[in-house]
């Protein structure tokens, strides 16, 4: 296997897919090899115990950094509902109980809401991408799309609680986007635009700012 010059620390093919998609619209010439996913090695996923999406994304990546000695790159993210005071926000991933159980989720999140009139449905989601190097310098950048939910259901694309996020200015659900159009938008790819210029200084053995 070539080694890496970058890890990324989701074992979620899927988005592996994603973010290299969103890395290459700003750096040219992406080779899939320098950038790989964590499931190429044998760590354990460490305990995501900090309370903000940053926190979080910084444990994911120092560990693997800590682990392997190659630069990493974590993030994590959800969706933050104004009327619930930002939550389901880092709980979004198991806001029903169950870890990932998607259907489940959005469920509970509609059923809460569904009192809740269309004026008061602000939400946005947050992504914190996260870098950390072998020597322990860390880095992290955060970004937002804002929009409103739904009362129902629309789309079948992307995942999580697309089907109900209509992000602003749009009239459309981000599941009934399609891949390119949600990532123009998306938070991932507005933090991973923050981070583009330290991950392309990485890839290309360059020094680094200090934060
Ligand atoms: P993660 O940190 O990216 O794994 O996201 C945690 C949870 O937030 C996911 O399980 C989804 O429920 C939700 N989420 C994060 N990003 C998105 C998105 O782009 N669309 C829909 N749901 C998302």
């Amino acid at each position: 296997m070539t080694v890496p010059k970058l890890i990324l620390a989701t074992r979620n093919e899927h988005k592996v897919g994603e973010l290299r998609a969103i890395l290459s619209k700003f750096i040219s010439d992406l080779d899939p090899e320098v950038i790989q996913s964590a499931r190429k090695f044998d760590i354990p996923e460490p305990v995501e115990d900090e309370v903000t999406f940053a926190g979080n994304a910084l444990i994911k990546a120092r560990q693997l950094a800590v682990k392997t000695g190659i630069p990493a790159l974590a993030d994590d993210s959800g969706i933050c509902v104004d009327v619930l005071g930002g939550a389901p926000g880092i709980f979004s991933a198991r806001w029903s109980g169950k870890h990932g159980d998607d259907t489940a989720n959005l469920d509970l999140l509609l059923n809460q809401l569904a009192d809740v009139p269309p004026e008061h449905r602000g939400a946005n989601f947050t992504c914190a991408a996260a870098l950390v190097l072998p020597d322990g310098r860390e880095f992290s950048r955060i970004g937002q799309v804002l929009g409103t939910l739904r009362f129902e259901r629309a789309g079948v694309g992307g995942f999580g609680y697309d089907p109900i996020f209509q992000a602003k200015g749009m009239d459309v659900t981000l599941a009934e986007l399609d891949p390119e159009q949600k990532n123009a938008i998306s938070h991932r790819s507005r933090a991973f635009e923050q981070m583009a210029p330290l991950v392309t200084a990485v890839l290309n053995n360059e020094e680094l700012p200090a934060s």
